[in-house]
């Protein structure tokens, strides 16, 4: 047996599709595509590296799970797995050696188990426990279209990750109430150029009408670090994710952002839409920002388009100046959305794509949880709505903690809407804060993670 990181719940059990590249380079997405070319429904791929590209290549294969040897939990590569419902484990140390081409492989998303050519009892087990998720999976149907409410009826919301058209649908599909977070660079890089004002006006204005009047926040641009745009030949970095990323890389690309955000203003004519600045980490940055949004309005108005002259500004709390700072910052922003991928990233000093450190990548990690309620808090005395939309905000084990530190609304992916609201209406207020209390108390990961565990296991009892 072989295990790594959990990606994306599920049972897979399938025929191995081992894809390897050989070497320390990455394959590029051509050699990718032919290396799966062939690949028979239902098979596991195994692969060395995935890129979040790659994953996206898999959409016509229907395969029944990924193992991967590299990658990290909060990798893109990783997201855009979970976000397709493939169980996954990546992390997987050895595994192109240890499985070969038509091995038969279970994938256990919920341990970060992998069984390369199981036995008849751990395949008859591994039946019957996918049997049980799949029934999970329906009874989850049935929180599809409710309100989220807690146990004591406090009012909660779940809206959505979302990056293309497609996952936009599974927004509406799934019950979600809204997208917290509409990340733009696979839009904005699939023809290998940015689109120009009108196209992306018309993407814009697509998500919203489809949204039909729910909120759409729409996050600018997030270049650098592991999502790269090629054709833009940005200078090579040497640590991309410390380097020109998100708003530094907009605010230097004048031309890029002021189409982006003049877009974006346009399409917020025809329903209710937000802009979310990413990697914000200073005060000025947001004020530079609001300036440009200032010009451009003036601009449009002059040019005589109509857009909302009220649309909220808000930035990703994802770095950790940007978090110790959310007192100052909620003075300049009209939300805040916590990014706990990257802020467990970079509190941690751990890269959220390297495995090697993947044990340090934990949101249940005393520093990262301190700077949550931080952050949550300073927005609340400012009277600003405050969300988070990293993965954390899909864990349910996470999610009554949230609730605890007074978060309220929840920016999942689709696929995790009904399952956070089902979380949600087990859980009072007076109980989430009690959690939240004790466990800041608590000064090391594992023994958070522990009393969440028995907790949770007195509770079902
Ligand atoms: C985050 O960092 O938590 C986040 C939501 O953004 P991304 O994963 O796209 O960096
Ligand atoms: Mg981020």
């Amino acid at each position: 047996m072989l295990n790594g990181s959990v990606v994306s719940k599920g049972i897979g059990i399938g025929i191995a599709k081992v894809v390897s590249s050989q070497g320390s380079e990455v394959m590029s997405a051509e050699e990718f595509m032919s290396a799966i070319s062939g690949m028979k429904p239902g098979a596991v791929l195994v692969a060395s590296h995935l890129t979040p590209y790659m994953v996206g290549m898999l959409k016509e294969y229907s395969i029944s799970g990924i193992v991967c040897e590299t990658g990290g939990m909060a990798s893109h590569s990783a997201l855009a797995a979970k976000s397709m419902g493939i169980p996954a484990v990546y992390d997987v140390a050895g595994a192109t050696k240890e499985i070969a081409d038509g091995d038969t492989v279970i994938v256990d998303g919920s341990s970060g188990y992998v069984y390369e050519r199981p036995d008849s009892d751990i395949v008859a087990g591994y039946t019957v426990k996918r049997k049980k998720y799949l029934a999970d999976l329906e009874e989850l149907k049935g929180y599809r279209n409710l309100k989220t409410v807690m146990a004591d009826g406090t009012e909660c919301s779940i809206v959505c990750n979302a990056s293309d058209i497609l996952s936009v649908m599974h927004v509406i599909d799934e019950g979600g109430e809204g997208i917290g977070l509409f990340r733009t660079e696979n839009l904005l890089s699939g023809e290998g150029r940015i689109p120009d004002e009108e196209e992306q006006t018309r993407v814009y204005s697509r998500i919203v009408s489809a949204m039909k009047g729910k909120e759409v926040i729409v996050r600018t641009l997030d270049i650098g670090g592991d999502k790269n745009m090629p054709f833009l030949n940005l200078e090579k970095e040497d640590n991309p994710f410390l380097g020109y990323r998100g708003v530094r890389c907009s605010l230097g690309h004048r031309d890029i952002f002021t189409t982006q955000l003049r877009a974006i203003l346009r399409a917020s004519a025809g329903g209710k839409m937000s802009i979310m600045i990413p990697m914000v980490t200073c005060v000025e940055e947001m004020r530079n920002i609001k300036s440009l949004i200032h010009e451009i309005k003036t601009d449009l108005r002059d040019e005589g388009f109509e857009f909302d002259d009220d649309i909220k500004v808000g930035a990703t709390i994802e770095t950790p100046s940007a978090a110790i700072m959310a007192d100052a910052l909620a003075r300049e922003c009209d939300f805040f959305s916590i990014g706990t991928n990257d802020l467990i990233q970079y509190v941690m000093s751990a890269d959220r794509g390297n495995s090697r450190v993947a044990y340090l990548q934990s949101v249940t990690q005393p520093s990262i949880l301190r700077l949550i309620k931080h952050t949550i808090d300073s927005a609340k005395a400012a009277g600003i709505e405050v969300s988070v939309c990293g993965e954390a905000a899909s864990d349910p084990e996470v999610v009554p903690i949230l609730a605890g530190f007074g978060c309220r609304k929840f920016s999942v992916n689709p696929l995790s809407v009904s399952e956070v609201r089902r979380t949600l209406s087990e859980w009072t207020v007076a109980d989430a804060e009690g959690l939240a209390y004790d466990i800041l108390k608590i000064p090391v990961d594992q023994e958070i993670r522990d009393h969440i565990h028995k907790i949770y296991k007195d509770r079902k009892s």
